[in-house]
């Protein structure tokens, strides 16, 4: 639901305020601990950070795709692990619950991701489906009234925290490509999930990304996400969603980098100036 003009503002200043005064002065500590402190996960909840985009009757914002991307801008001005936090939860967690969800399985779940009680995260990627992400190796081979799940799934964001897991497996082995695949909402206590180690990565500390892998983990048929092959489509309506976002993040961010960079090229001096006097550095910043 698109918000009114004034009740954005307040919104959105609200935001860079707690991006400006909080999140910022923990950006060192947040990338040397490669944590989040709780203080400010608590505090991300009390703000509804992690439901911004879920459906009011849920008890989230329900932001219109406008205001979610203007509040992006915003939350990119800070070391991006902030966002990654409750981003899941706002985005590929949740939106194919919000997409293709029954009511059951909304009631059942959107409540907890839209106060921050249920951590969610998104796997699609495997070994050997990275770009070719229709090349889905998981299977979920039905038997009776459960789905038994098998393969890894890598680089999964927020998977060492998450209750909840949107899972695209194969269901029908005999049909390649996206066709054969479906959606499923996974539990992480059922037993045979596991989550590996946290990768170690170049940026971005303190958002964190690991193998999930399954071992014969039987997921109750009521929590296949849309009808049987109808997977793949759900992944890609929550990843068309999701680079809108990451989009407008990216935005806060470069301004954000630019405005560092203008910063510190101004006050560095060197050969008696300050080295944005200097031609070469104007250019690299232009
Ligand atoms: C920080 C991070 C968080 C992530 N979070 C998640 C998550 O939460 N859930 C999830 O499911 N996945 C997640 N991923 C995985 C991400 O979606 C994949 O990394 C991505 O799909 C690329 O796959 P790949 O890494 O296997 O690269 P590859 O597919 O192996 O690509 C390697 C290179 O080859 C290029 N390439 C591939 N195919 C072609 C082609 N046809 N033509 C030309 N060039 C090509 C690519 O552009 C790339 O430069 C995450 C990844 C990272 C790094």
């Amino acid at each position: 639901m698109a918000l009114d003009l004034e009740t954005r503002e307040q919104l959105i200043d609200t935001v860079r305020r707690f991006v400006t005064e909080r999140l910022r002065p923990l950006e060192a500590k947040v990338s040397e601990d490669d944590a989040i402190p709780n203080e400010v996960i608590e505090e991300m909840k009390a703000l509804g950070l992690f439901g911004l985009s879920i459906p009011e009757e849920y008890g989230g914002l329900d932001l219109s795709m406008e205001d979610e991307c203007l509040v992006g801008v915003e939350l990119g001005r800070t070391s991006p692990a902030f966002r990654s936090a409750f981003g899941t939860n706002v985005g590929i967690g949740s939106q194919g619950l919000v997409m293709f969800g029954t009511p059951a399985q909304k009631a059942k779940y959107l409540p907890g991701i839209a106060s921050g009680e249920i951590i969610t995260s998104f796997a699609l990627t495997e070994p050997e489906a990275g770009s070719d992400s229709a090349n889905v190796q998981t299977t979920a081979i039905r038997d009776g009234d459960v789905y038994v799940l098998n393969g890894t799934k890598r680089f999964i964001t927020n998977a060492n925290k998450a209750d909840l897991f949107t899972v695209m497996a194969r269901s029908d082995p005999g049909k390649p490509g996206g066709g054969g695949v479906s959606a499923f909402l996974v539990e992480r206590n059922l037993p045979g999930l596991s989550v590996g180690k946290p990768e170690k990565k170049m940026g971005q500390q303190g958002a964190h990304i690991c193998d999930v892998i399954f071992d014969n983990v039987r997921v109750p048929v009521e929590n296949r996400l849309g009808a049987e092959g109808e997977g793949f489509k759900v992944a890609m309506q929550v990843l068309d969603r999701g680079r809108l976002h990451i989009s407008a993040v990216c935005i806060g961010v470069a301004e954000r980098l630019l405005a560092d960079c203008v910063a510190y090229a101004s006050e560095r001096k060197q050969f008696g100036q300050a080295i944005s006097g200097f031609q070469l550095i104007q250019g690299m910043i232009a």
